[in-house]
């Protein structure tokens, strides 16, 4: 600063033609140095915050030379004498410290950022400057230090935050809150699959008291609810409100889920005692659904959801239910529908239902394919879709198949029987390709044709692209043992595998159903119309009938009709029947 006079003194002097002056001595520099020295400390006293200048020492750490009474004052020590290393000053040991020290030994022009002066309890924030300053003889790395007093600020963004994370009402944690505590212990180093768990609780018939009792008492009701559950809990438990009437714990599992079902029954048993609402004696239980945590969940949102998932299954039940994942879930359902399966089988609780097969140029019923089902006492009607894959899996395919073959046979005696003539029917029955491979299909034919006394053709197997890729020779003797019995063989959903067609012309088969696949949508899409087309006069020469799967519509039976497809089949033309109502149609349609 006082070199701007000095150097304008010299440059007049300079302009005026006279010699330059010659260098200062040691004793003017060492005056010039303090009055530069004095100067500093006033600029640095005058500003409203805190400011010291930085430099690197001779030990190589940072150091302070001058600092403010501010500085002074959160540094909390009366002075700061230059020199003094950074690390013996509190405030600049922690983040802030590393920062100067990496900022002086960088070359960075300025630097701005967020610290604190690493006190847990009542710390303090600041947003810290460093600008870099020119060196001068005493140091050639320096810098000037400010920090701004930003605690009041913090402190409030802090506290407006707990307050979104909060339930009013409780105080508890509310889902926003409970979701940052699920993705905390997500992060946790040590999380480990499954060391976690969720439970959400959901009270029953809440609405239902709320509305008897009013919503100040249900109010009341909530938060002594809310008191209870968390008696049942453990110290580092986390309870949180996430809904109306809806509780969310997040437990660490020291040995697994039985940690979290045992506490479930333990709040189940706090939930025992009625609660007192003024004259009220009220009873509340909860259905829980609990879900683990195993880290492959994208969000704390998707953990809990899972929970609440099992809490619905519980509902049902106002029991504790554990979320199993997809896989699981569908494994175990194959499992069990499988030993069901056997039961059902042995119980004669399966049932086949008959689909007319239409001759189209003429509407006449042809016949009727025998399809499986199974409507389960629990579960409700389960697809064939779903168990047939199932049975065919655990062998079961081969007890169900004689059955349906023998109890097709057993219905179409029976419908004879009651008109009192074999009736121009056939009875079409579905084959599957593990059949074909180990069992006597022919044989078991045989003995339902012996036992009911119908005629051969009077029954139908419709066996899939599949039964002949995978054995061809097998299939064709099969094929040929049905033939002498003078059985009919149909191609089920032909089209969808890869049947070559030099099997095709081998094999005896009278009828190719072609795929509903094809024939639904046949309409508006030229490819499939031209495979329909491809398979009808292929059909044609080979000298099979053909049958159109899928007819869903008029449009469509008349579509087939004109192709010069024999049959058609589909919910346009009768969906499957039970037996009785299959027979009335057939009698009401051929009178
Ligand atoms: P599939 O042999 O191709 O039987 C025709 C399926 O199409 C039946 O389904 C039938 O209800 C359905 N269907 C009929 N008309 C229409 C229609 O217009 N539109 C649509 N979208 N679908 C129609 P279902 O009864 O669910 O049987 C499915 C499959 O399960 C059968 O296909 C067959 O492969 C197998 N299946 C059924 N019963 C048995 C059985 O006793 N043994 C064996 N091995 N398989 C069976
Ligand atoms: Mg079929
Ligand atoms: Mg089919």
């Amino acid at each position: 600063m006082l070199a701007g006079p000095a150097r304008g003194r010299r440059e007049s002097l300079e302009e005026a033609g006279r010699e330059p002056l010659p260098p200062p001595s040691p004793f003017a520099l060492n005056q010039l140095e303090q009055r530069v020295e004095a100067a500093r400390q006033d600029y640095l006293d005058a500003l409203p915050i805190a400011a010291a200048v930085a430099y690197v020492g001779e030990d190589g750490r940072p150091a302070i030379d001058v600092s403010n009474a501010n500085f002074k004052s959160l540094a909390g020590l009366p002075d700061v004498p230059s020199g003094t290393g950074a690390r013996a000053i509190p405030l600049l040991v922690g983040r802030i410290g590393r920062a100067l020290a990496e900022f002086l030994g960088g070359i960075e022009g300025s630097t701005e950022f967020a610290g604190d002066d690493g006190n847990v309890v009542g710390g303090r924030f600041f947003t810290v400057r460093l600008s870099r300053l020119k060196p001068n003889s005493a140091a050639e790395r320096r810098c000037l230090l400010t920090l701004i007093d930003t605690t009041s600020q913090v402190e409030t963004e802090k506290n407006l935050r707990s307050e979104m994370l909060r339930d009013s009402l409780t105080g508890l944690v509310n889902r926003h809150g409970f979701n940052e505590r699920v993705e905390e212990a997500l992060e946790q180093p040590d999380f480990l699959p499954g060391s976690y768990a969720i439970l959400v609780l959901d009270m029953t018939r809440f609405s239902r008291v709320n509305e008897c009792v009013g919503a100040i008492a249900g109010d009341e009701l909530l938060i002594t609810f809310a008191r209870r559950l968390f008696s049942a809990l453990r110290a580092d438990d986390v309870l949180a409100r996430t809904g109306g009437d809806e509780f969310g714990v997040l437990l660490r599992l020291d040995k697994g889920i039985e940690d979290a079902l045992e506490v479930a029954r333990r709040i189940k048993a706090v939930l025992s005692t009625p609660f007192r609402l003024s004259e009220l004696e009220i009873r509340v239980d909860c259905a829980i659904g609990c879900a683990l945590l195993t880290g492959s969940e994208q969000l704390a949102e998707e953990a809990l959801r899972n929970a609440q998932f099992a809490m619905k299954r519980a509902k049902a039940s106002a029991g504790i239910q554990v979320y199993e994942p997809l896989e699981a879930r569908a494994a175990r359902r194959r499992f069990s529908i499988e030993t069901e399966l056997r039961r059902a089988i042995e119980a004669d609780e399966l049932t086949l239902a008959y689909q007319p097969l239409v001759h189209l140029p003429t509407g006449r019923i042809a016949g009727f394919e025998a399809l499986a089902r199974w409507n389960h006492r629990e579960r409700g009607a389960i697809a064939p879709a779903e168990f047939i894959p199932v049975a065919e899996e655990s062998g079961l395919i081969l007890a169900l198949g004689r059955w349906a073959i023998d109890s097709a046979a057993a219905t179409l005696a029976s419908w004879d029987r009651k008109i009192g003539e074999p009736l121009p029917l056939s009875v079409s029955v579905n084959l599957s390709a593990i059949q074909i491979a180990r069992d006597d299909v022919a044989g078991v034919v045989a003995a339902a044709l012996r036992r009911t006394g119908l005629a051969g053709n009077r029954l139908t197997l419709e066996l899939t692209e599949s039964a002949i890729i995978q054995d061809p020779a097998g299939a064709l003797k099969v094929l040929e043992a049905l033939k002498a019995l003078d059985s009919k063989v149909a191609m089920d959903d032909f089209g969808t595998g890869y049947t070559s067609l030099a099997y095709l012309q081998r094999l005896p088969i009278d009828n190719l159903k072609i795929d509903r696949s094809f024939v639904t949508g046949m309409l508006g899409d030229k490819d499939s119309t031209a495979i329909v087309r491809a398979v009808l006069s292929l059909a044609d020469a080979l000298g099979m009938e053909t049958t159109a799967e899928g007819i869903e519509s008029q449009e469509l039976a008349d579509a087939a009709a004109r192709m010069g497809c024999c049959y058609g089949q589909g919910y346009h033309l009768s969906p499957p029947l039970h037996a009785d109502d299959a027979l009335t149609y057939w009698v009401s349609r051929s009178a």
